[in-house]
């Protein structure tokens, strides 16, 4: 999946369990989960970038949520997303790295890269429809739990 619907998740899982070391735990499983779903991934570098630019804004966005909530259990969004859109790392690192060295692999750990865990595929649009409501169903909970106004 998208590493934004990564994040979104994640943070979701840190709204909801507020133990940044819980939530991490839970966001890294995640990412294996929602590889798992049927969903578009793209593959080419411009949505790539918009991607990793998003995920980035998120995840510093949650990071200053951490340091201005006084409450324990404060960085559990950013400690989630973080550990949720972590293992895509490697698919980045790959993307690259075996470009550059030819006959040559990066090596891929995460179960849903290595093919342990089968990695689920969703054509285009409705692959990216999925994500979408995944992060907006997200979003809306995170509101709900961490912004709303009591
Ligand atoms: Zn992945």
């Amino acid at each position: 999946m998208y590493g934004i619907t990564h994040v979104s998740v994640g943070a979701l899982l840190g709204a909801l369990w507020q133990n940044p070391f819980g939530a991490a735990v839970g966001g890294l499983v995640s990412h294996g989960i929602l590889d798992a779903v049927p969903h578009h991934d793209y593959k080419t570098p411009v949505p790539a970038l918009i991607d990793i630019g998003l995920s980035t804004a998120a995840l510093y966005f949650l990071w200053q949520k951490g340091n201005t909530d006084p409450k324990p259990g404060s960085y559990s969004m950013f400690a989630g997303g973080l550990l949720a859109a972590l293992p895509d790392v490697e698919i980045i690192m790959g993307y690259i790295l075996d470009k550059m060295k030819k006959g040559w692999r990066w090596p891929r750990i995460y179960p849903s890269h290595t093919g342990l865990i089968r990695h689920g595929h969703m054509d285009f649009p409705h692959g990216f429809y999925l994500q979408a409501a995944v992060i907006v169903g997200c979003l809306l909970g995170i509101y709900l739990l961490k912004f709303r106004p009591i």
